[in-house]
């Protein structure tokens, strides 16, 4: 296990407010994404970049009055931005009861008994009874909490509820079991407390929407959560009402974070008459394209290849018909919206290319999220056309067992970095959270190493692919900026632009290559518009 260094204490923190979107950073090396520009300083001023250069220039030119930050072991680095976000479902996902990884029962009921109720529920997620003694019922969650309970199953196919919650659903004995669902029962008919599939939306259903208030708090915290994780921008895929949240943070001067929004595409009748443009926005809160999706995903083999899976006639499936795909995509891009399109399979990438390529370009290019498996013969149709690739690297620490069983040989085209970049596609990585981790560290270390979570296998999946260490800090920070149309403020550190950086304690082993050792390291000082949102 590499070591990594840690960074010395802030010095010079004053409390003064009128300073605050100034100050002085020394690092051990300025990574600033411009040819040319070379430093183990930065400074800034007005939540703008001065100047980028040594120590003793910097220290010189910056004026006395501005904090300084001593982190003099640690890689300074443009801001992180997560390029696929689900982040409202996230910070509210954050308030649940977390069991995943409770070990027995007994573990489970210890962490809702301690959980805080939210509108008149305890609500909880990530249960799996695969390897308990005890079978999950109501009696031990009654003996906790009198309201109501309820709790997701990891793999949401399962509720595990209270006696409290079953009186509100109207359970009881007597009710039939749903179709396509089971309420469990026990030996004299009576409902355990565990409901399966169908049977599950019995109590869902009543379960309160949070409110404004709530989601709101839930995004200001879950921002925190990003600004200590090095994370300064999100390109987020959601609904109105996180659009609604992001707009009352700002108005309230708490959004600290870019935010490009992707609306999904039932909202685009609405957003033409409207008049929305994608590329428009406020510094904060800008408007991506319409998100759509042409196919599932691979761990539920519903990704729509070419050829059918490994050992199967099955080849997945399109979601949506190529006629209302492109119907959608004209009428989004003839108004000037970009599309966001979700392909997974090597089918639904070709078929997004052939849509995407046909239609006017707008002031932010359109996209292909996932961007998971490609055929050869596609690989540089994305960069001649000028779509982004936005993929998810960390997704690599759990599907490099599912790829090689139902892709095969042709996991060739999966994850297929170097491939894409050599043909000079514009590329954004991202995390997909809540799907995996909004930790910039875990996919950083995946786009690096090519393994999966425990690190095998030892040399690399796939090792053609890795990328270099810069070559994924670009995929964050310029390649995000490029994706936004913000890359004459955001993205790298020049003079003018707008101070959006990280300081990174880790060994400089990272910067030739080794994802181990940038795992290992923290974000140690985060700024965003030349505010410390984070220093330890
Ligand atoms: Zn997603």
């Amino acid at each position: 296990m590499p070591r990594f260094a840690a960074v010395s204490g802030l010095a010079g923190m004053t409390p003064s407010g009128s300073l605050a979107d100034g100050g002085v950073l020394f690092g051990r090396r300025v990574m600033t994404l411009v040819r040319g520009l070379h430093g183990d300083a930065v400074w800034w001023r007005n939540g703008r970049i001065e100047g980028v250069g040594t120590a003793r220039e910097v220290d010189r030119r910056a004026p006395r009055r501005l904090p300084r930050f001593e982190c003099r072991d640690a890689l300074v680095t443009p801001g992180f931005v997560d390029g696929h976000t689900h982040f409202a479902m996230w910070a509210l996902g954050r308030r649940r009861v977390q069991l995943i990884g409770a070990g027995s029962r007994a573990e489970a009921v210890a962490r809702v008994a301690a959980g805080t109720p939210s509108q008149g529920w305890i609500v909880g997620h990530g249960w799996d009874a695969n390897g308990w003694s005890e079978a999950p019922d109501r009696h031990v969650l009654d003996q906790v909490h009198a309201i109501p309970v309820y709790l997701d199953s990891v793999d949401v196919h399962a509720a595990w509820v209270n006696s409290a919650a079953l009186a509100v659903a109207r359970v009881m004995r007597e009710t039939p079991d749903p179709p396509g669902g089971r309420i469990v029962r026990d030996a004299a008919g009576e409902p355990t407390g565990v409901l399966l599939e169908r049977a599950v939306e019995l109590v869902s259903r009543l379960v309160p929407t949070p409110s404004a208030e709530i989601l709101d708090e839930a995004i200001r915290d879950a921002q925190a959560e990003a600004h200590r994780l090095g994370v300064t921008g999100i390109h987020d895929v959601e609904d109105e009402r996180a659009w609604g949240a992001f707009r009352r943070l700002e108005r309230a001067g708490d959004l600290r974070l870019r935010v490009l929004f992707h609306p999904p595409v039932a909202a685009l009748p609405h957003l033409v008459r409207r008049g929305a443009r994608s590329g428009t926005g406020s510094r904060w809160l800008g408007m991506g394209g319409v998100k759509l999706f042409l196919d599932g995903s691979l761990g539920s083999r519903t990704a729509w290849m070419l050829e059918a899976y490994e050992g199967s006639r099955d080849r997945g499936m399109p979601v949506a018909s190529e006629a209302e795909a492109r119907e959608a995509m004209r009428l989004a891009a003839t108004n000037g919206i970009a599309v966001t399109t979700h392909a997974i399979g090597d089918a639904a990438v070709r078929r997004a290319l052939d849509l995407l390529e046909q239609l006017p370009r707008t002031r932010l290019p359109h996209r292909i999220e996932h961007f998971q498996c490609v055929h050869p013969d596609d690989l540089a149709r994305a960069a001649r056309a000028g779509i982004v690739a936005s993929m998810q690297p960390a997704h690599l620490l759990t599907d490099i067992p599912l790829v090689d069983r139902h892709w095969g040989g042709r996991g060739r085209g999966a994850y297929a970095f170097r491939s894409l970049l050599q043909r000079r596609t514009a590329m954004v990585f991202g995390s997909d959270v809540p799907v995996a981790s909004i930790d910039p560290r875990e996919g950083v270390y995946a786009a690096l190493e090519r393994k999966g979570f425990y690190g095998a296998p030892g040399q690399g999946w796939r090792p053609e692919e890795k990328l270099g260490f810069e070559e994924v800090v670009r995929g964050y920070t310029v390649g995000a900026a490029h994706a936004s149309g913000t890359s004459r403020r955001l993205g790298r550190l020049a003079p003018g632009m707008e101070a959006d950086l990280v300081a990174w304690a880790v060994d400089p082993a990272v910067e030739r290559g080794d994802g181990d050792a940038f795992r290992a390291g923290h974000a140690a000082l985060t700024v965003v518009g030349g505010r410390v949102v984070m220093h330890p």
